[in-house]
């Protein structure tokens, strides 16, 4: 059993151009864990930035590798409960729990390939096949011809469910303009017809209010959106409760979480339809299974929010095929370094679906030689 034990720690952070975002630089940081028998597992926290990047790595090798260093992979939630209490003081989100996410992920990776398990069969069972795919792009909200010509393209090549929010201009992105946010919504509906489901997503800072959010939610309510995201900074529990009850529109949250309690919060406060999630942020695989079955237990939906590498896409992959409740997995439509490049068997749309592995740990191949072309630092 001694060739099960970890042997190598390692933080890769990656920085790539992202074709989904008009190339616009966007930074990950992977953590590889290797066994003494040389399986290998792999983990993504989506750091975002490249001095996040930099520093989960320092919490990663300065801090918990030489922990795993001897502990048996399989003991992943143990491991997971034991780094989480004993960074109480610089963790509970942040930078420490961007770190406990890519070991997590990792470990549930590695664990699955010496058991040579699938991980949605570690996690209690496959209860889905496939899972519904989600287009998910940020919007030209210059160029509203563009936009619908953009979202006929994408219904036309399968999407059933299409979402847009923020802007590749931030300062005309949507949430910032009444009439314009209007206008958009009005074009998505019209381009893709009755037959699809639409998402809209608001920027961060947009700074709307309770009665802004319902103000629109209404107004919005003839083009029949599947969710509107982020209408409220996640802490004004008293603001989700207004607007839940005055617009039928499903209301969704949730990716600025980082910890199961606050994701506890937001489920207890009972106005919210969706909350999304992704385990390269909120607590790994581990933390997010939680949120995911707080969920369920309170009658909500979960919306993998996955927009990062293909690791983290097949991580929540996993989470979605073992759980009760996902409503959709978001893609992004173009290939991307991180989703196509850095492994060797991308995750992809079929027929608006995406099939689950049925292979050890993530399921997913990661090409090593590609990963360091990626390494800055
Ligand atoms: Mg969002």
């Amino acid at each position: 059993m001694k060739e099960e034990r970890i042997a190598r720690v390692e933080a890769l952070p990656l920085r790539y151009a992202e074709p989904n975002n008009n190339g616009k630089t966007r930074h990950v940081t992977l953590v590889r864990i290797e066994s003494a028998g040389g399986a290998v597992g792999w983990g993504e926290a989506i750091t975002g930035s490249e001095d996040a990047s930099i520093a989960t790595r320092v919490i990663v090798d300065r801090g918990f590798a030489e922990r795993l260093i001897g502990r048996n992979p399989q003991d992943v939630e143990a491991i997971w409960s034991e780094f989480r209490e004993t960074t109480y003081w610089s963790g509970n989100g942040g930078i420490v729990t961007f770190a406990i996410s890519a070991i997590d992920m990792a470990l549930w990776d590695l664990a699955g390939r010496i058991a040579g398990l699938p991980v949605h069969r570690l996690l209690g069972g496959k209860r889905r096949e496939r899972v519904r795919a989600a287009s998910s792009i940020i919007f030209d909200t210059g160029n509203l011809d563009g936009l619908g010509r953009q979202f006929a393209d994408l219904k036309s090549r399968g999407y059933g469910v299409l979402k847009g929010g923020w802007g590749h201009d931030l300062s005309i992105a949507f949430g910032r303009d009444p009439k314009r946010d209007v206008a958009i919504v009005r074009t998505m509906r019209e381009a893709v017809g009755d037959d699809a489901e639409i998402i809209v997503d608001v920027v961060a800072g947009a700074g709307w209010t309770a009665s802004h959010a319902i103000t629109m939610a209404r107004a919005f309510e003839p083009y029949r959106l599947y969710w509107l995201e982020d209408a409220l900074p996640e802490g004004d529990a008293a603001g989700w409760q207004r607007l839940r009850e005055a617009t039928a529109t499903p209301l969704c949250t949730g990716e600025k979480g980082w910890t199961v309690p606050h994701f506890r919060g937001l489920v207890d406060n009972g106005a919210l339809d969706v909350v999304m999630i992704d385990p390269g942020r909120a607590e790994g695989v581990t933390g997010t299974k939680k949120v995911i079955d707080l969920a369920a237990d309170a009658g909500a939906s979960w919306n993998a929010h996955s927009w990062s590498s293909a690791l983290n896409t097949a991580a929540s992959l996993h989470l979605a095929a073992a759980s009760p409740n996902v409503l959709v997995l978001e893609l992004k439509p173009e290939p991307s370094p991180m989703q196509n490049d850095i492994v060797t068997d991308p995750i992809v749309m079929q027929d608006g679906w995406i099939v689950v592995r049925d292979t050890p740990g993530l399921g997913v191949t990661v090409d090593e030689a590609s990963v360091r072309k990626y390494v800055f630092a």
